[in-house]
This record gives C-alpha cells, sequence and structure tokens, in this order.
C-alpha cells in the first residue's frame, strides 16, 4: 500500500508548476502546497493501518478504484468514500477519490473505447489497473477555457489531437482548471461538454502524468500562505490549489489514451459506461461530510454566545441541518437505490445523485450564508494574528473583549477565525464558488436531473387523475 512518504517522494518528479511568479519544481516543499500534501499524505498513512476501511480487502488495493460489481463491492466502496470524506471534513474535491471512480467505470465497458479507427478499450482497462495498483492521485480536466467565440482575435485554443505518432498522440492547447493538479500525480484530460461531429480534433480523452515533459501548469493564488494555522486552519490544511492546464505539444503514450479523435467515444465516455455516476457519488458523500463540519461550526458559534435556547436561533440552526440532512438523505437514496447495469456495475440512482449534484450549487452557498448570520461580527472581533497573544497587555485588552472562565479568549477566537475560514476568507470563497461550478454551470448540471427523472410516472398519475373525471 503506498504510503504518505510514497505520495510526497512522488511529487518530486520534475514538474513544471508556476506560482506568484516562481516556476516550483519541488511542490512539497514549496509554502503554496506543502500544507495540502501534507494532508493527502496523512490520508495514505491511514490507509496503510491494519484493517482501514480505505483498503479493498479484496483486491488489497484502495477501494475508491473499486468498480463495484457485487452489493459488497458497492458498500466497501461507499464506505472508503465517506471515510476518505471524513479525513478532510469533504474540504478536497479532487482528491484521489473522484477519477478513481471515473476510471472504475470506464474500465467496466471497455469495448465502448474500441473503434475502426483504435481498439483502446484494454489499455482503458489496465491503465485502471496500474493507477489501483499504484493508488495514483489522478485529477482532472475537463472543460475548454472561457473565451469568447465572438472574438476573431482569440488565440484561446482548448487541448486539441495534433499528432498521431507510434508512440502515442501528441496534444497542444490548455484545458481552464484541474483542481489539485500541482499535487496530483497525473491528470485526466477530455471535454465533459459534447462535441460536434467534426470536433474530432477536440476529441480526445487520456490521462498524462504531471511531469509529461511540456505541462504547465499555471496556478491561481495560493491561499495556505494566507497566515498561520490559528489564524487559517482550513486555508493552510486544505488548499487543493487549481491550476490553469497548459498543453505545449505533449506526448501521450497509447497506453493512457482512451480516445483520439473519436467523437463518439467521448460524448459517450461518462453516461454509456457507470463512470459518471461512480464518480460522482463522491461528490454528494464529500458534499454531507462538508455540510456536517459546517453545522458544527455553527453550533459551536451558538454555544459560545449562549444563544443556543433562543428559539430564533435554534430555527436558523434547524434550517442549517436541514440542508445537512436532505444532503444526507439524498446521498442514501442514490447509494440504497443503485441497481446493477447491463454491464453488470452497481450505479448509484440518478434521480438522487443528480438532484443532490444540482442542488449543492444552492444549497452550499445558503448553508454559508446561514453560518455567517449566525456568527455575526464575531469573526471580525478576533485579533489580526495568533501572535497578538504574545502582549501580555494585549492580553489584557482583549480580555476586556472576550474574557470568560468558562471559554478562554484563545478557544474563542480560534472558532470565530475558523467561522472565518469558512464565510469570509479567500479560501472560502473559493469554496462557494467551487460548489457552484466543479459539476458544471448550474444548467448542465439540471439537465442530468431532468434526464433521470420520472417525468412519465408522474404524468401518468395525473392522467389517471384527469381521466376521473368528466371534461
Ligand atoms: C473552484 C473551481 C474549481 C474547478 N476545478 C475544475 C477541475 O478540477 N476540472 C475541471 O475540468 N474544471 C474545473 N472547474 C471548472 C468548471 O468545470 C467550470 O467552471 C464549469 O464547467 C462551468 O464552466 P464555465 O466556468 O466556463 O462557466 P460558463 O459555462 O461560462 O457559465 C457561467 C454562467 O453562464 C451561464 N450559462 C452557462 N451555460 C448555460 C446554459 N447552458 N444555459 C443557461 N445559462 C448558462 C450561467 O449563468 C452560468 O452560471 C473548476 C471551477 C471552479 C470555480
Amino acid at each position: 500500500m503506498r504510503s504518505g512518504a510514497d505520495y510526497v517522494r512522488a511529487l518530486d518528479d520534475g514538474r513544471c508548476v508556476y506560482v506568484n511568479g516562481d516556476k516550483v519544481s519541488r511542490v512539497a516543499d514549496h509554502p503554496a502546497f506543502a500544507g495540502v500534501v501534507a494532508t493527502m499524505a496523512a490520508v495514505y498513512d491511514a490507509s496503510c493501518a491494519e484493517g482501514s476501511p480505505l483498503v479493498d480487502p479484496g483486491t488489497g488495493r484502495l477501494a475508491i478504484f473499486t468498480c463495484p460489481r457485487t452489493r459488497e463491492q458497492h458498500e466497501l466502496r461507499r464506505t472508503a468514500l465517506e471515510q476518505w470524506s471524513a479525513l478532510t471534513h469533504g474540504f478536497i474535491g479532487r482528491g484521489p477519490d473522484h477519477v478513481a471512480g471515473l476510471l472504475a467505470g470506464f474500465s467496466s465497458r471497455p469495448e465502448l473505447f474500441d473503434t475502426e479507427r483504435h481498439q483502446l478499450g484494454r489499455g482503458v482497462q489496465c491503465y485502471h489497473r496500474y493507477a489501483a495498483e499504484r493508488g495514483l492521485w489522478v485529477t482532472n480536466s475537463i472543460v475548454p477555457p472561457q473565451a469568447n467565440p465572438n472574438d476573431p482575435t482569440s488565440r484561446v485554443r482548448p487541448v486539441r489531437l495534433v499528432e498521431e505518432t507510434a508512440e502515442g498522440i501528441v496534444v497542444d492547447g490548455a484545458q481552464m482548471l484541474g483542481t489539485g493538479a500541482a499535487v496530483a500525480d497525473a491528470i485526466f484530460v477530455t471535454s465533459i461538454r459534447p462535441l460536434a461531429p467534426d470536433e474530432t480534433d477536440r476529441a480526445v480523452s487520456f490521462v498524462v502524468p504531471i511531469s509529461a515533459p511540456g505541462l504547465k501548469l499555471l496556478c491561481r493564488r495560493p491561499y495556505a500562505t494566507a497566515g498561520e494555522p490559528f489564524d487559517y486552519p482550513l486555508s493552510t490544511r486544505f488548499d487543493e490549489t487549481d491550476a490553469m492546464v497548459v498543453f505545449d505539444r505533449v506526448l501521450v503514450p497509447w497506453s493512457s489514451v482512451f480516445a483520439a479523435g473519436d467523437v463518439t467515444v467521448v460524448n459517450s465516455q461518462f453516461f454509456g459506461t457507470a463512470a459518471h455516476q461512480i464518480g460522482n457519488l463522491q461528490s454528494i458523500i464529500r458534499l454531507t461530510a462538508k455540510l456536517r463540519f459546517v453545522t458544527g461550526v455553527a453550533s459551536l458559534i451558538v454555544k459560545a454566545n449562549g444563544r443556543d435556547t433562543d428559539p430564533a436561533i435554534k430555527g436558523q440552526l434547524a434550517e442549517l441541518a436541514t440542508v445537512q440532512t436532505v444532503s444526507e438523505a439524498l446521498t442514501h437514496a442514490a447509494h440504497s437505490h443503485a441497481e446493477r447495469d447491463e454491464y453488470g456495475v452497481y450505479r448509484p440512482a440518478g434521480k438522487y445523485l443528480y438532484a443532490a449534484l444540482g442542488m449543492q450549487t444552492e444549497v452550499y452557498p445558503k448553508a454559508i450564508k446561514l453560518l455567517g448570520e449566525l456568527a455575526g461580527g464575531g469573526v471580525i472581533q478576533v485579533p489580526s494574528s495568533v501572535r497578538d497573544f504574545d502582549d501580555p497587555e494585549e492580553l489584557a485588552a482583549m480580555d476586556v473583549l472576550m474574557g470568560s472562565d468558562r471559554f478562554p479568549v484563545a478557544e474563542r477566537v480560534k472558532l470565530f477565525k475558523l467561522a472565518w475560514d469558512l464565510v469570509g476568507s479567500e479560501f472560502a470563497g473559493r469554496h462557494v464558488q467551487y460548489e457552484r461550478f466543479y459539476s458544471g454551470a448550474v444548467a448542465t448540471v439540471r439537465a442530468h436531473a431532468h434526464r433521470f427523472y420520472p417525468f412519465a410516472d408522474a404524468e401518468a398519475l395525473v392522467g389517471d387523475f384527469l381521466a376521473s373525471y368528466r371534461a
């Protein structure tokens, strides 16, 4: 089993990562990334513990890679995903646990990747096995950069196939974002947006190591360097970073190419296999864990301010608890109503899965708004830094503001700083934007929910009712 140290060692692979004007090759040592690397190393270490629920005893590999072909495997996978999210409180959106599910789904129907031009199905299965055996962290970048299609001067080039060689395909261009890419092992690249029949050059699907020559990651501003862990407890641990992804004629070996110029394969890979549904069970399990954490912080804040018996405040807390419970219930329903598809794979029930995904664009911002309302000015009524506690005079002044024998100043400040990292810091803002968009613009996500809802059943009910009385 891969340990945390193995994971950290593998990051020293000569990757090309830009951040704050620096070109960083040793990401594990850089302050922008060291925090999240330590967090993920701890998760890998947890998987090495005897009897860890992160491991599938049937394969001896991380259970996140298991293709659920039996009820037992389906349960195992869910338990592993819950454990994974619990270890990171749902703040790591694109850890190894997401793409592992996509790969498992792809490999469940290898023939989809075989066309007249390319027989890549076996390769898809081999890559899934390869990644699972090594416990690789594969992240994804599946959306093109934003650009104005009416601007004839635009030089934006979404990633495209430029050449096929005996060794593999050569790709060039850019993708919008790859969350976690700077600290992952590899990146899965394709188009989740349906392509037109003539967009063959954009019809690629592949995985490439982050260290591939010509692959450049341009990171957004890091939040991990915002301050001390006491001041930014979430930013410093869980900033998984997002990077723009640029391919400068990158060679991808055939062993990790899933599609090359085949529009039909690219357009059907997510839903013609169990990939999208298996992969996104992780998304809703993760959100449920995160909402539970937000609810816990809100409840502690209400207690800290002695308002836990106030009926109006209880109502606000109940609203937050309801948001969390609905997410949990939909996740439970998606899992327990899973059905085996024609390829023998348990797919989480689409009706519940996509209802949960569609809701999260609204429920996470709502949960954060509720937490902000409950916290009031308390998140601002905190000293600038943990270093303020070093000055006895300042400490005495703080006592006038927040002193209590029952609830020491440092404990109160610690709690409210945690709340600020959820409602007000850059990390907080990024998380709201993440939940709104990581799965696509809301219309896209709702389109999935629309597709999976059995409208015909509902219509039939109404039809029967209408037929039960005279015109
Ligand atoms: C924090 C963060 C992390 C991300 N990480 C990743 C990642 O790891 N990998 C990855 O591939 N992508 C990632 N993304 C990108 C994400 O996939 C896209 O943001 C998402 O697909 C939406 O695309 P867009 O940003 O181009 O927005 P647009 O598609 O431009 O949407 C913006 C707005 O345009 C309107 N709009 C768009 N489409 C429609 C429509 N069909 N009907 C009506 N109105 C519409 C809506 O108002 C929408 O809110 C990330 C995004 C964020 C914010």
